[in-house]
C-alpha cells in the first residue's frame, strides 16, 4: 500500500484543495484518512475516513483542558459537517463523544453507529456536559458583560437532546450494513460499559479496505467488564497509545485494600472519602463494595455514593448486564442487584449531600470529580483533610496541578475553596483500576493480531509522543510499514 500523507492546514478549504487533487476521474483518488483531533496528545478524538462515495467521522471528541486553547479547536469543524454520511462512535467518553452536539449545531443530521450501551450512556454524559457548557457559558457572561463583549455556551441541552436521536445502535460480534459499500463491526474494547473496537469494511473504487479503530483499549480481568477482543488482518489501524510506555498495577489487590482501608476507618470512628468519576470507575467500587459484602468480608460501614450523574448513570449499567464478564454473570444468579447492597444510600440532592458532613463517622463516601477539582467530593474533602481519623483514597490517576495531585504528594497545606486547611487525613493510592491499556496489554492485543496477519499500516493516536513512540517500537513487527504518529490536521491518501 502506497502511503501519500500530507499536512492539511487547520482551515477547512485547504482540505477541499486536497481532495480536488484527488478526484476519481483522475484515476489516482483513494482512501482517505485525516486526523482531526487525539493526534499526539489524549483529547479531541476524531478522525475523517473517505472513499470515492463515502465520508465518515470515527469518533467526536471535546478537546479538554485550558479554555484559550480548547475552545477555538472544539469551535471549528474541519470537516463540513453537512457532508459527513455518519458518525462511528468507540465510546462514551467526553473526549470522544463530546463534540457531537456541537457537530448538530454545525449542520450535521446523519447516523452515528454505536452500541446499545454507548447510545444510553452518552446520551446522559451529552446533556450533562451540555449543562456545564451552560454554567460555565453564565458565568463567563458576568465577566465579558463587564468589557462589552458576550459569552456564548459551545452547544445547549436542547442540542445534545436532538444529537441523542441520532444514535442507531449496532451489536457486539455481527457485521452490520450501514449503508452501501460500508458495514461495521464492533468488538468489545474492555474499556468502559460499551467501549468498542471499531471495524469497518469499506468499499473504495470497487476494492474492500478494512480499517480497525480501537478507540480507547482497556486491560484484561478488569471487574465488570469483558475482556478487550482482538481482531484480524486489516489494512489500516488506528490504535489508541495512552500508556504505551508503562505498566499498571493489577486490579486483583483493589478489593483487599478497600475492605483494610474501609475497616481501619470504622475501627478509628473516621470518614473514608473516595473521589471517583461519575462513569465506570463508581461502578467498579460499588460492584466490589457489593462483592465484600456477599463474602461477608466488609464492616459494617455505611457507604454514599454523592453524585446524580453516578446515580443515572448506574442505572444504565443496571440496564446493561448483558454485556458485563462472567463474573457478574455468576452473581446475577443469586443477587438481583450488582450495585446494591445494605448500608448503601445513592445520594441525590444538595441538601442530603449537605448534610453528610454534620453526620459522624464511621462512613464512606464516594462522589465526583475524579481529581478533586469539581463536584461534591470538593466540600467532602473540605470538611475531612484536616482531621487524622480520617482518609482521603486515591483510586485513579491524578493530573498536574490538581487538589488531587496534592493529596498524591501528600502536600501539608491543601486550599480548597478559598481556605488554607492542614493535610492530616491518611492518604491511600490504590493504582489498579485504570481504563486504559498498558504495555503489557498492548503487546499481547497486538501479538494477538500479529498471530492472525498483523496490519498494512498502523497509526497511533490517542497518546503523548514519549507513549506513541515507546508504543511504535513494541508493535512495529505487527505491520508491513512503519507505524505513523500522526499530527493534527495530517492526511493520508492510502
Ligand atoms: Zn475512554
Amino acid at each position: 500500500m502506497n502511503i501519500r500523507p500530507h499536512i492539511v492546514a487547520e482551515y477547512p478549504q485547504v482540505v477541499i484543495e486536497i481532495r480536488q487533487i484527488c478526484k476519481p476521474d483522475q484515476g489516482n483518488f483513494s482512501m482517505k484518512i485525516t486526523f482531526l483531533g487525539a493526534a499526539g496528545e489524549v483529547t479531541g478524538s476524531q478522525h475523517l475516513i473517505e472513499t470515492d462515495s463515502i465520508r465518515l467521522l470515527l469518533d467526536c471528541g471535546l478537546f479538554q483542558g485550558r479554555s484559550e486553547e480548547a475552545r477555538p479547536k472544539n469551535e471549528r469543524f474541519r470537516c463540513t459537517p453537512q457532508k459527513l454520511d455518519a458518525v462511528i462512535l468507540s465510546h462514551a467518553h467526553i473526549d470522544h463523544c463530546g463534540n457531537l452536539p456541537g457537530l448538530y449545531k454545525a449542520g450535521f443530521r446523519g447516523p452515528i453507529y454505536c452500541s446499545e450501551a454507548t447510545a444510553d450512556i452518552a446520551t446522559i454524559m451529552l446533556r450533562d456536559s451540555a449543562k456545564i457548557q451552560e454554567e460555565d457559558a453564565r458565568y463567563a457572561q458576568k465577566k465579558a458583560r463587564q468589557q462589552g463583549g458576550t459569552a456564548k455556551p459551545l452547544y445547549t441541552e436542547d442540542d445534545a437532546k436532538k444529537t441523542a436521536r441520532l444514535f442507531e445502535t449496532v451489536p457486539f460480534n455481527a457485521w452490520t450494513e450501514i449503508m452501501n459499500g460500508a458495514r461495521v463491526r464492533l468488538h468489545h474494547a474492555g474499556h468502559i460499559l460499551g467501549a468498542s473496537v471499531v471495524e469497518l469494511d469499506l468499499l473504495d473504487v470497487g476494492e474492500w479496505k478494512r480499517v480497525v479503530f480501537t478507540g480507547d483499549l482497556g486491560r484484561r480481568n478488569q471487574p465488570i467488564l469483558m475482556d478487550p477482543e482482538t481482531v484480524e488482518r486489516c489494512d489500516v489501524l488506528i490504535s489508541e497509545s495512552t500508556y504505551g510506555d508503562r505498566l499498571h498495577e493489577d486490579s486483583s489487590n483493589v478489593k483487599a485494600e478497600l475492605q483494610r482501608v474501609i475497616c481501619a476507618a470504622s475501627r478509628s470512628q473516621g470518614k473514608v472519602i473516595i473521589p471517583a468519576f461519575s462513569l465506570g470507575r463508581t461502578q467498579m467500587l460499588v460492584y466490589l463494595l457489593n462483592e465484600l459484602r456477599n463474602e461477608d468480608a466488609l464492616c459494617r460501614v455505611p457507604v454514599f455514593i454523592d453524585s446524580p450523574l453516578a446515580i443515572r448513570l448506574t442505572d444504565v449499567h443496571r440496564e446493561h448486564a448483558n454485556v458485563m464478564d462472567s463474573d457478574v454473570q455468576e452473581t446475577l444468579k443469586y443477587d438481583a442487584d450488582i450495585f446494591d447492597f445494605p448500608g448503601l444510600t445513592y445520594v441525590q440532592s444538595q441538601d442530603e449531600s449537605m448534610a453528610l458532613n454534620r453526620r459522624p463517622g464511621p462512613f464512606v463516601v464516594i462522589a465526583a470529580g475524579g481529581m478533586c477539582e469539581n463536584g461534591r467530593v470538593v466540600h467532602h474533602l473540605k470538611n475531612s483533610v484536616a482531621d487524622e481519623n480520617n482518609t482521603i483514597m486515591i483510586i485513579g490517576f491524578q493530573a498536574e496541578h490538581t487538589l488531587g495531585r496534592k493529596i498524591v504528594e501528600r502536600r501539608q497545606e491543601l486550599r480548597i475553596h478559598g481556605n488554607t486547611l492542614p493535610l492530616r487525613a491518611k492518604v491511600e493510592i490504590i493504582n489498579g483500576l485504570s481504563a486504559h491499556a498498558d504495555a503489557g496489554d498492548f503487546e499481547w492485543w497486538f501479538g494477538e493480531l500479529l498471530k492472525k496477519g498483523g496490519a498494512g499500516q498502523i497509526f497511533l493516536v490517542h497518546g503523548e509522543s514519549k507513549s506513541a513512540t515507546a508504543l511504535s517500537k513494541l508493535v512495529e513487527e505487527c505491520s508491513d510499514l512503519p507505524p505513523i504518529i500522526p499530527q493534527f490536521g495530517q492526511s493520508f491518501d492510502l
